[in-house]
């Protein structure tokens, strides 16, 4: 039997490990319950980044994808994270609700990957906008066929990554297929649901022309897509590699020069998208 901990206020870029080894393995999780309980890395109480307005993120533990990029290899497995309830979580961010609803922001559920522990993170979801707060999820889009309508009832706003347009490139960077993704921003185009995408610019790995301009025309005829969001690839997670003993293949990729990041904003601008 798991033990409940204390879901911890720090930073996205804090390394967890080894916290529940009784964890089930994520892959094999069946999150088909009613989600009173789950594994979290931590929260941040005042991103302006992640959607609308001041929000509290919560990093939730369990991804299915692994990035060769990713900042945060220590939400891949649940058992890196913290065994807590929903209620502890809702209880929490009950603290912050008016501070959140007076500046316009939330609750945005990142990763990790929120879909992993769907009934836990649809609890919470749900508890938030009981409490008045706006919603988001940070997804990859990779589980988009396990939220049901209930599911996204739950979320205001999903920020989904597209990594890629190119399947083979998508598998390089994440070890896994790119329609699943493709699937889920056709279907929140087709429900109208808000969405801002966001892409990582990776030197040497996304930064194709032919790439952006792939994303680009799928996502400028999306009338949900309110924003497409360039986000430069950073160092700020190789600490976690070294430290969890993991092969980095970006250990020598560089951020992107000013000028590359100018370059694809205007590839998304002249197809007809909002970027920033
Ligand atoms: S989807 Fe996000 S959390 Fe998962 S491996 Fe990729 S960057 Fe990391």
């Amino acid at each position: 039997m798991a033990q409940l901990g204390n879901i911890e206020a720090g930073s996205r870029h804090d390394l967890h490990v080894g916290i529940s080894p009784d964890a089930p393995d994520e892959a094999d999780l069946r999150d088909d319950g009613e989600g009173a309980f789950g594994y979290a890395h931590s929260y941040e109480t005042s991103s302006r980044y992640d959607g609308p307005g001041l929000r509290v993120v919560l990093f939730v533990s369990g991804c299915l994808l692994r990035c060769s990029y990713c900042h945060n290899p220590d939400t891949w497995h649940l058992k890196d994270g913290t065994y807590v309830s929903a209620q502890q979580v809702i209880d929490r961010l009950a603290m912050f609700a008016p501070a959140l609803r007076a500046l316009d922001g939330g609750l945005t559920i990142s990763g990790g990957e929120p879909m992993v522990q769907l009934a836990f993170t649809r609890r919470i979801l749900a508890g938030a906008q009981q409490l008045g707060l706006h919603t988001a999820i940070e997804t990859s889009g990779f589980l988009g066929d396990r939220a049901d309508d209930r599911y996204l009832s739950c979320v205001d706003l999903v920020l989904l990554d597209i990594k890629s347009s190119d399947p083979e490139t998508y598998r390089v960077a994440t070890g896994r297929e790119l329609a699943p993704t493709l699937r889920f921003a056709e279907r929140l185009a087709a429900m109208g649901k808000p969405a801002w995408v966001r892409f990582t610019l990776v030197p040497g790995l996304t930064d194709d022309p032919s790439n952006i301009e792939g994303i680009a025309r799928f996502v400028a005829p999306m009338k949900n897509v309110e924003w497409v969001e360039v986000q430069p690839f950073h160092q700020l997670g190789a600490f976690k590699w070294k430290a969890m003993g993991l092969e980095y293949k970006e250990a020598d990729t560089t951020a992107p020069t000013p000028e590359l990041v100018k370059r694809v904003l205007e590839q998304f601008r002249s197809a007809g998208c909002r970027a920033r």
